[in-house]
């Protein structure tokens, strides 16, 4: 079956997230849109993925459980899993590699952490706009070892990108590539390439997002998907 995939949006957590960008908004929003599978993926941090999974299971869509994550060589890379708790790990443990840099909400914006009604529980502290101390290949090794997709983030976008920071696509395993222009890139790699939206205000979900073949609506389908590659694009 031909599904609906969305496997990048930020929330209210990411200081460059709108306030309004609450999880279960988002997973609202989702469903307005008919995404079949919906990721959360706020940068270096996973403290808002207990709600938005609570609000996809509301709105009966697949939530996977995921994180932009911004590696030593200032590359954004979307790493995504079938379980919070994974997921969470997988996130204390990028906590942990952030610098002790505060944030200043000021000058770059609130790193809320809400629960399902949106209501603000806490603000997180550390600055999440930095690069963390790991590098590409060890995310993509930790991630995989946790059964973890990794996805290289908007690959052709001209900063925080694969090819805009070192220039070629390392040869490593990525379980598929994320492209704003997909036509353009797949003639360039014999990769995966997905499209998302990449939103960080509630009207940019599904602005971008793609179909996708998969057998069922589960991890395990969008990973099989992710592998067989029939995709395609809405433009
Ligand atoms: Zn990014
Ligand atoms: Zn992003």
């Amino acid at each position: 079956m031909k599904i609906k995939l969305d496997l990048h949006n930020h929330s209210c957590l990411s200081p460059c997230g709108s306030d309004d960008m609450l999880p279960s908004l988002l997973a609202f929003e989702a469903m307005e849109k008919s995404i079949d599978i919906l990721a959360l993926t706020d940068h270096n941090c996973t403290r808002n993925l207990e709600p938005f999974g609570q609000a996809c299971e509301l709105c009966q869509i697949l939530p996977i459980f995921g994180m932009e994550v911004n590696t030593i060589e200032d590359v954004h890379v979307l790493t995504l899993f079938k379980n919070i708790e994974d997921a969470q790990e997988f996130g204390f443990y990028i906590e942990t590699l952030l610098p002790n840099i505060k944030n200043d909400p000021k000058l770059f914006g609130n790193q809320n952490i809400v629960d399902i009604e949106g209501n603000i529980i806490s603000t997180f502290k550390k600055s999440l706009l930095t690069t963390c101390g790991i590098s590409l290949e060890d995310v993509i090794s930790e991630c995989l070892s946790r059964d973890g997709l990794v996805i290289p983030a908007h690959i052709d976008k001209n900063a925080n990108s694969i090819l805009a920071n070192l220039g070629f696509l390392p040869d490593l395993d990525y379980s598929a590539l994320e492209a704003i222009r997909p036509s353009q890139i797949k003639e360039r790699y014999n990769k995966t390439i997905i499209q998302s939206s990449d939103a960080h205000y509630l009207e940019h979900v599904g602005r971008r997002s793609c179909f996708l073949e998969v057998e069922e609506i589960s991890y395990e389908g969008l990973k099989q998907g992710l592998i067989d590659g029939k995709v395609s694009y809405i433009q």
